[in-house]
């Protein structure tokens, strides 16, 4: 048994692929290489490839949604890719129109179901949007949603939609009560961790670069949520990344 790390970006500002070797050093020896435009999907892929126990996916993140989606078309079909994404809405920031963030979600969540490719879904402040996407577009059989911060009623409407929750070192701050509620009604068959690496460093770590590494760290922190030991943790994570991902 080992911990999966079922978000992160290798190598990205501040960390490089020396972070794979110092993860599966502690234990995490499965990594979901994420990408968010066209260039850091091919990074993804080309580091997953080299690489035994990554995978990748490809996808066009809300900031950089006016790229369009046909820039990242070309590398579905490319060894070890396992997912769509992330993608989804930020109405935090709105690097990208909104209207334009939302057909980039919606064309990606057709991707993921005309693929048989696991949707990864990110969203910030746009709750009542992503929900509509979804719930227009059809949801995708196996659908993440990434650094999970909703709270309870977020997070029981994600599950109603067949959704999986993974959860990021968020969990771990003291003013993070709310996404903690959501991971302690989780069933442990639809939740996740993942460090987003290289932000959101969990305490112990926090303020540093975040790393793979660390993902037992938002691990021990969802152990204790659900009053359960670590190693439950590390053995119901892996096999629910093992049925959201598919690995091949
Ligand atoms: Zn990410």
């Amino acid at each position: 048994m080992a911990w999966t790390d079922s978000h992160c970006h290798v190598p990205y500002e501040g960390i490089g692929t020396e972070v794979i070797e110092l993860a599966r050093r502690a234990g995490v020896t499965r990594m979901v290489n994420v990408g968010t435009d066209a260039g850091q999907s091919a990074t993804a892929v080309a580091v997953a490839q080299a690489n035994e126990g990554v995978w990748a996916t490809v996808g066009l993140h809300p900031h950089d949604a006016r790229n369009g989606v046909d820039t990242i078309v070309h590398l579905l079909g490319e060894a070890k890719v396992v997912g769509i994404g992330e993608c989804g809405l930020d109405y935090h920031y709105d690097h990208s129109p909104r209207p334009v963030q939302r057909d980039a979600f919606a064309a990606q969540i057709a991707l993921a179901k005309a693929n048989d490719l696991a949707l990864v879904i990110h969203t910030r402040e746009a709750w009542d949007d992503t929900f509509a996407i979804l719930a227009a577009e059809g949801v995708p059989e196996r659908t993440v949603f990434h650094c999970f911060t909703g709270g309870p009623t977020e997070a029981r409407l994600a599950l109603d939609l067949g959704a999986v929750l993974s959860f990021s070192g968020i969990v771990t701050f003291k003013t993070a009560g709310d996404t903690r509620a959501a991971a302690a009604l989780c069933p442990l068959d639809r939740l996740l961790v993942e460090t987003d690496s290289p932000f959101l460093a969990p305490v112990p770590h926090r303020g540093g670069k975040n790393q793979p590494a660390y993902v037992v760290a938002v691990g021990a922190a969802i152990a204790e949520v659900k009053g359960v030991e670590v190693a439950d943790i590390e053995a119901s994570t892996w096999d629910a990344a093992e049925r959201v991902f598919q690995f091949p």
